[in-house]
């Protein structure tokens, strides 16, 4: 089957109890027992529940896994990943992580012990040099946020197979419609489906997806017994949003192609980073490993001042963070999501004063070029 048919129609689109083509939101916390001595498929929401039930089943089946687990925020199912790492343990992780990632493994995966060191995931040869004999695990996020740097995937994979290392990639940014980093041969896949997943900015949430078994019996104890679950409510509205996946990341994707070739015309822009730009550093690596660009481009203008002019000039766009809603999202990393790591180190990153990141949504791309002409035209 399509991936567009298996949006539709998986073996969880159903609700196996009545036949309703959209799985109720079963509110519950309890369920009763019939015979205390053979229990039911669910004893507790928190062990699970039919309609998040549904929503791991349906990401499992997407991303080409066997079992899915959803959690209460991007942040809750990469931190339980990470935590399947012991004491004594060291794992390798890419530079160029989300803010919230790097904050999780230099304070609390420092807490227990777990040793990590970052690396230049856009190189091989630095992952490999850095392979330690307690290193247990890779972890990256491809491509990167908010400059779209782009990892080796099938390269990284073997490097991680000679040395028994567990690969994690964070797939927030493209979602298993355009990328399915299992397929190729990854342990372990996350989302924040807060992002394109849910689609509409309307609900946060985390998800995991793995293909072994053993890996997704220390993830079901971690979730179970850390207890950061996603309730049935914003369970129902991932359901929701990912049946729209497709077509949305579709137009997302055509309108971001559009507006990245007028941003590299304009006078005022510098630079310009997208995926489907021919110059783009590592664009061939990518589209062997993936099948669209993304909705996610970002750009430097030319000036510090042209860029906070910018920013208060631009008018249909939500000036915020996060990305993958239906409206565009313009935001500012030095200031949002970059803002915790130090001048320094973000300059090394090449995360500059002049960098803008933008998300597209689902607005006519016509609207958005004659807003952000505007809003380029403004000087101070
Ligand atoms: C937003 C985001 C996260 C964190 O997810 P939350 O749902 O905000 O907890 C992790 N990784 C990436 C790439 C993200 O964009």
């Amino acid at each position: 089957m399509k991936f567009a048919t298996k949006l539709i129609h998986n073996s969880s689109s159903k609700d196996p109890h009545t036949g309703a083509v959209s799985v109720p939101i079963y509110q519950v916390s309890t369920f009763h027992q019939e015979n205390i001595e053979a229990m039911g498929e669910y004893d507790y929401s928190r062990s699970g529940n039919p309609t998040r039930k549904s929503l791991e089943g349906t990401i499992a089946e997407l991303e080409g896994g066997s079992a899915g687990f959803a959690f209460a925020s991007g942040m809750a199912a990469i931190t339980s990943v990470l935590l399947t790492f012991s004491k004594g343990d060291h794992i390798l992780v890419g530079k160029d992580i989300y803010g919230g990632t790097y904050r999780a493994c230099t304070s609390i995966l420092k807490d227990h012990g777990v040793e990590v060191t970052f690396v230049d995931a856009q190189d091989l040869q630095d992952i490999e040099k850095n392979i330690q004999n307690n290193t247990k695990g890779l972890y990256l996020e491809t491509p990167s946020n908010p400059l779209l740097k782009v990892t080796d995937l099938k390269g990284a994979i073997a490097l991680a197979k000679k040395h028994n290392l567990i690969v994690m990639v964070d797939n927030t940014f493209l979602s298993p419609y355009l990328q399915r980093p299992l397929e190729l041969g990854v342990d372990i896949v996350m989302h924040s489906a807060t992002k394109f997943i849910g689609g509409h900015s309307d609900v946060v949430g985390g998800l995991v997806v793995v293909k072994d078994s053993s890996l997704a019996n220390k993830i079901y104890k971690l979730q179970n017994t850390i207890g950061a679950i996603l309730g049935p409510q914003d369970s129902w509205l991932l359901l929701r949003g990912l049946k729209t996946l497709k077509v949305r990341m579709d137009y997302q994707q055509k309108s971001a192609m559009k507006l990245a070739e007028w941003l590299l015309n304009h006078e005022s822009v510098a630079e310009v980073f997208y995926l489907g730009l021919q110059h783009h550093e590592g664009r061939d690596i990518h589209f062997s490993q993936a099948s669209g660009p993304g909705a996610v481009l970002s750009f430097k203008m030319k000036s510090v001042e042209l860029t906070k002019a910018f920013l208060k000039a631009i008018r249909l766009p939500a000036v915020a963070v996060s990305l993958g809603g239906i409206e565009t999202i313009v935001s500012y990393p030095v200031l949002m999501s970059h803002a915790s790591i130090p001048k320094e180190e973000r300059e090394k990153l090449g995360i500059t004063e002049e960098l803008i990141r933008v998300s597209l949504g689902l607005e006519d791309v016509e609207d958005l070029i004659a807003d952000f002409n505007q809003a380029m035209e403004v000087r101070i």
